[in-house]
């Protein structure tokens, strides 16, 4: 039986000692501000915003949703994200993803000044962390960094295998554990035999998208296992992972939901914090 990593145990202790972080900085005059912007009605995207505005007010950070219309223009999204740029309220801005087919993605990202960029997608961003020099991290791969340090599950030698390259999660996940010295394999979806080299992974990082795809006979006996997976089947959520055939042969294994989700969270309250705190 594997050990179930609690992650909205722990995104509950990181977001008690970010409430103390906002409270110091109140002592300092000041209150982390963080801009969040919607585009359109998708169903999971309002979900997501809403737990991310609930989770920021509760500690402390004054945060404000603007929900603007999928009619939305770019060049009107664009004129927005100038003006919160200027706004010396928000120390963090986050454009929910994903944008309109007519919005381009990465003019976007590339509008919002990197300091506020508490998501860690500009490229800016990504260029120093594959450069380890300091910047804004992707919250999802940077919960996880966290679970592993709270789990005390080490990471240098070790042969961590992610599968997924996004620039949300698999990406910058492989920057953050080569840092952290593991030997890293990154899979997609040209990868040929996944099964033969997921078996020889310590630590898996499935953030794939698909349904219980990673199965008890793709894990080596002992290894951890990291769902991202948030999947909408049957009417239920589930992981990338197959959690009745994976757990009885990792070591660790992290649930969905409960998981990485609150971890990531979790997060961007931190780095809504450091941007403030950096500006401080
Ligand atoms: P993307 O769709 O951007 O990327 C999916 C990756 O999986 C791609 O690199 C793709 O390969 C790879 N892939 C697809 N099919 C296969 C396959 N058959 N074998 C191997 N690799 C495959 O997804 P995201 O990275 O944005 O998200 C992944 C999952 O994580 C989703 O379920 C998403 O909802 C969830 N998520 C959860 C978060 C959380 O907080 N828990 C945060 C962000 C995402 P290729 O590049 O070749 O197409």
């Amino acid at each position: 039986m594997a050990i179930l990593i609690d992650g909205k145990a722990w995104a509950a202790h990181d977001r008690a000692q970010t409430a103390v972080a906002v409270a110091k900085l109140a002592d300092s005059g000041i209150k982390p501000g963080l801009a969040v912007v919607l585009i359109g009605e998708h169903p999971a995207s309002m979900s997501y915003v809403r737990g991310k505005d609930k989770a920021a007010s509760e500690v402390g950070i004054y945060s404000e949703v603007t929900h603007l219309p999928s009619s939305m223009t770019e060049a009107g999204l664009l004129h927005l994200i100038r003006e919160l740029n200027h706004d010396e309220r928000f120390h963090g801005i986050l454009v929910q993803l994903p944008l309109p087919a007519h919005i381009n993605e990465q003019t976007v990202i590339e509008a919002i000044a990197p300091r506020k960029d508490v998501d860690g997608f500009h490229p800016f961003n990504v260029g120093a962390l594959a450069l380890g020099l300091p910047g804004m991290v992707p919250c999802t791969p940077l919960g996880i960094m966290r679970l592993f340090e709270y789990e005390n599950i080490p990471l240098e030698g070790r042969h961590a295998v992610v599968i997924g390259r996004s620039h949300i999660v698999g990406k910058p996940m492989v920057q953050l554990l080569l840092a952290a010295n593991a030997t890293v394999t990154v899979c997609h979806s040209r990868t040929k035999d996944l099964a033969g080299l997921t078996r020889q992974a310590d630590i898996i990082i499935a953030a794939i998208g698909k349904p219980r795809f990673v199965t008890g006979d793709m894990v080596k006996p002992g290894a951890v296992v990291i769902d991202v997976g948030i999947n909408r089947s049957e009417g239920k959520i589930c992981g990338d992972v197959d959690f009745a055939s994976v757990e009885p042969v990792a070591s660790h294994i992290t649930p969905v939901p409960r998981g990485v989700g609150p971890m990531t969270i979790a997060t961007l309250l931190n780095n809504t914090v450091k941007a403030a705190s950096l500006r401080a």
